[in-house]
Order: C-alpha cells, then structure tokens, then sequence
C-alpha cells in the first residue's frame, strides 16, 4: 500500500508573511500536488508573546494572494485539527507525560542565572553551549519535594550520551550528526507551553505528514526530531531541506538588507503570478528550462530531484524584470487596467486616505502631488529638505531606533504608530514636534503631506521599513552613515533605554 503524500507549512505568526514562507509554501504545494496529496497549513504559535492573530490571517492572506491554497488549516475542516497548535496544549502535555514516563524527558530546575554562567564558560573555553545535564540524575523524591515547593522548572529531552544520528535527506543523502553536538532540547517551558520541536513532531505525527519540507536551517534540529519519534515508536517521516533565499551578496535574506515581507510586493504593485514564477526559478528550473510558467506548469511537472542546493540568490532587479515582462507579455491592456484598478486605484483604497485628504486639498488635482507618496515604492529625497534642522548624524539615530522601535508593533494602528514616536521623542529628549518634519520627509519625500500617523498606518509596515532603510541609504551616500562601531554603541545604548529587539 502506497502512504499517502501529506506535506505541511508550519509558519509561526510572528510579525508580517515572509518570501521565505512563501517559497517553502510553493514547494510543498507543488510536491503535494504532483503526488495527488494534500497540504496542510499548521500555524506554530507556540510563542504566545510574539504570536498574534493578525499576523496569521496576513500569513493566510498573502499566500492566497499568491495562489497557494492548502487543503487543511485553520480556516478549513479537515480530521486532523485543530491546526492551531496552541489550541493543541492538553495533545502536547499528554506527550511530554510519555516521555516522563518512559524515562525520556526529564525536569530541569536550574536557573536562568545559572545556565547563562554555564553558556558564558562553555563559550569561554570554545566547547559548543549546551545544557550539562546538571539536572538529569535527581531522584524522584528530589523532584517532588522541589515541585511541591514550588521551583519553576522545564521538561528536556534526553540526548544519547554517544553516537551519532543518521538520517537521509532527500536531496543531500545521508546526513550524520554527532550526539555531542545535540542540545538537551527544552521540550516544555515552565508556563507548561510546548516548545516548537515537541509540538512540531506531535504534530506531524498526529496529522500523518509523510513528507516535511522546509528550510535547511532546521537540519541541525532534525536529530532531536528523529530521537523523538524513536521513542514515541513512531515511523518518521521524509526530510528535504531546501537550500534558503539568499541576498546579492550571499548572507541570508533579511529584512535589514532587502524587502523580504510578501506584503512589500503585494503593496508595492508586483504581480503575484510573476512573484510565483519568481520564486519558482529559487534553486528549481522547469525540465524544458523555461523562464515563464504558471504555478499549475510548475506544479505539473515538478521533480524535487531537480532542486539545487546552492543558495538561490533572490534579486529584486531581476523580479522586477520578470514582473514588467508578465504585464506586457501574459496581460491584455484591458487586463493591466483591471489589475492597477484592483491594486490601489479603487474605492476602498482611496476611501483610507480621503478622511486625512480632505482638510488639504482644493480640487481634485491637488490629490495626486498630495497623496501621491502612498502610491509609489519609494520616495525621493533631497539632502537638505531631508535632515532640516536635525544634525545628520542625530538623524540616522533617530530613524534607526524608528527602524527598529517600529518592529516591535503587533498591532499596526495609528495609536500604537503614535506612542513609538512619542516615546522616541520622549527618550531621545526632543519635542516630537521637532523630530516630525524629518519622517515627513523619510515617509513622504515631501514636507507637506497627510497627517504623518495615518500616513504610515496607510503605508503599512513593510514599505515603512523599506522608506527608513532607503532613507539611511540615502544619508549614507551624502556621507553620513554609521560605521560598525557605531552601530554596535547604539544597539547598547537602545537595549538599555528601549529593552531588546524584536527580529
Ligand atoms: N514553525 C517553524 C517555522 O516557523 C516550522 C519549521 C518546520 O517546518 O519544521 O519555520
């Protein structure tokens, strides 16, 4: 009897859909599809803080915009449910009580204090950091006595103290993995959450994923993975780890570096056909080697045999040059009026900014000069228009901890928009009046425009971020710009005045 084919994407809803996402999703897809099987959709919010709702309906949006449909997740029936892990919290502690009771999984008390001086001496003498296994011998009663008084502890997994673990990859073979190097990976944290790797395997387990296809990051979790089902006494199930999106210059994508947010393209007027085509070219080209298909093509005829796993790079200039051929070569005019109207020329659009629009404007033709920066990618800046009376380098700062400051909203409204500005001012010593005519300026390119928080709101938070990065950019080829150095200074002095940040 043939299994049958079952692929999943499990992406955590934590801040707005990565390419990334994307791209795994479409290779899962095509692999499900090509085999007569199913997708799933899992959401991993096993991360209550950094978990939000709306990041997973953006995450759902974008894929469908992109044509990636699932046939089981959240939003759909399916008998594999609920695909919302944390809604699976009871299915993970009754696992984790397995592994208690096999002798597979212990609880650990030790201190957070206690394991940051046990990190900061492995690191010290060059061993790889891991938990020691202080922990692991406690005999049941000095486990009981510490519960009942109440220690906070988490649950870990049980590594082999020697060997290796083996495990084939579809495409790289055989991949071998010393037992040293694996971590006691926490499996339930002291709130009584599951972490990703049990939840992960539980699940998959439990919704019959036969095939896993993700991003080669998660290689080095694999052992940890395969230990599990071992002693579950479960059959894992295929691994291929797909080689990641990379920037021009090799690094891994990032945000930092590139716009990596699907929202990004989809505000930024990219077609999602072509972003499809595109990120079907990532390391995979079509048996008849052609540049132009459809994701049904793609998906007709694909053989994940044919992956390379050198990084694929993913080159904005060359989306772009996929994208203007789509619009002239796949769209009648009639067709790319419908899909501009469809982007951001349409009643709903226009009725956003209109509320703010009203109080400036004349007639219709101040509009466009007014407005007109919510339609473009990027705006265009002068120099002095740019840094006004603000000395350049106290505007690099300003933007930067913008930058970063604005990652940390969860919700993207004009109130959370506002207190990030206010308490910019606020802790950078300045009169927020005195610090608006700069984002204005980085926002608008202009120094009339709409009201400055219902303008980024509107923006949304992917060509925000891109209009701060250019900006910096900007200033920098004026001459200004951070060095290392100086950037490492103001990531110390923002942790202590701003607490950590949010990647
Ligand atoms: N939640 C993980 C992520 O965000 C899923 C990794 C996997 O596919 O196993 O990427």
């Amino acid at each position: 009897m043939t299994i049958p084919v079952r692929t999943r994407i499990a992406p955590s809803p934590t801040g707005s859909p990565h390419v990334g996402t994307a791209y795994m999703a479409l290779f899962n897809y095509a692999y499900a599809k090509k085999n007569k099987g199913d997708m799933v959709l899992r959401i991993e919010d096993t991360d209550q803080k950094r978990s939000s709702i709306d990041s997973e309906n953006a995450i759902m949006n974008s894929l469908k915009w992109l044509g990636i449909e699932w046939d089981e997740g959240p939003d759909k029936t399916g008998k594999f449910g609920p695909y919302r892990q944390s809604e699976r919290k009871e299915i993970h502690a009754r696992h984790v009580q397995i592994l208690l009771d096999n002798g597979f999984a212990y609880p650990c008390f030790c201190s957070s204090q206690r394991l940051k001086e046990l990190r900061t001496s492995q690191i010290a003498n060059k061993e790889t950091p891991r938990y020691d296994g202080h922990c692991l011998n406690l005999t049941k009663e000095e486990i009981s006595q510490k519960i009942e008084a109440g220690e906070k502890y988490v649950i870990r997994l049980k590594i082999p103290t020697e060997g290796k673990c083996c495990f084939t990859d579809k495409l790289r073979g055989k991949v071998e993995i010393d037992w040293k190097q694996i971590d006691h990976q926490v499996l339930q944290k002291s709130d009584g959450f599951p972490t990703y790797h049990l939840a992960n395997v539980v699940d998959d387990h439990l919704m019959n994923i036969s095939h896993v296809i993700r991003g080669e990051e998660w290689i080095s979790s694999t052992p940890k993975h395969i230990l599990l089902y071992q002693y579950f006494g479960w059959e894992p199930p295929s691994y291929t780890h797909l080689p990641l999106l990379r920037n021009p210059d090799k690094s891994k994508l990032s945000k930092r570096k590139n716009p990596t947010g699907i929202n990004y393209f989809r505000e930024a007027g990219f077609l999602p056909e072509a972003m499809i085509n595109y990120l079907g070219m990532m390391g995979y080209t079509l048996p008849d080697q052609r540049e132009i298909f459809s994701i049904d093509e793609f998906t007709q005829t694909f053989d994940i045999h044919r992956m390379s796993l050198g990084g694929p790079i993913f080159d904005l200039s060359k989306l772009k040059w996929l994208n203007g051929r789509y619009l002239r070569e796949k769209l009648s005019e009639k067709e790319v009026v419908a899909r501009i109207i469809e982007w951001k020329i349409n009643s709903k659009f226009i009725q956003k900014i209109i509320p703010h629009a009203l109080q400036r404007i004349e007639n219709f033709s101040d509009f466009i000069p007014l407005t007109g920066f919510l339609f473009e990618e990027n705006p265009t800046f002068s120099h002095s228009q740019l840094i006004g009376k603000i000395n350049p380098d106290e505007a690099i700062k300003l933007i930067k901890i913008c930058e970063w400051e604005l990652e940390k909203i969860q919700e993207w409204n004009r109130n959370n928009i506002f207190f990030i500005f206010q308490s910019l001012a606020e802790k950078e010593d300045y009169k927020i009046k005195s610090i608006l005519p700069l984002f204005f300026q980085v926002i608008s390119g202009n120094s009339v425009s709409l009201p400055l928080f219902d303008a980024i709101e509107i923006l949304g938070p992917d060509l925000t971020r891109l209009r701060l990065r250019k900006a910096l950019e900007y200033l920098s080829s004026q001459g200004s710009s951070l060095s290392k150095k100086d950037l490492k200074s103001l990531e110390k002095e923002y942790r202590s005045k701003y607490g950590n940040r949010v990647d």
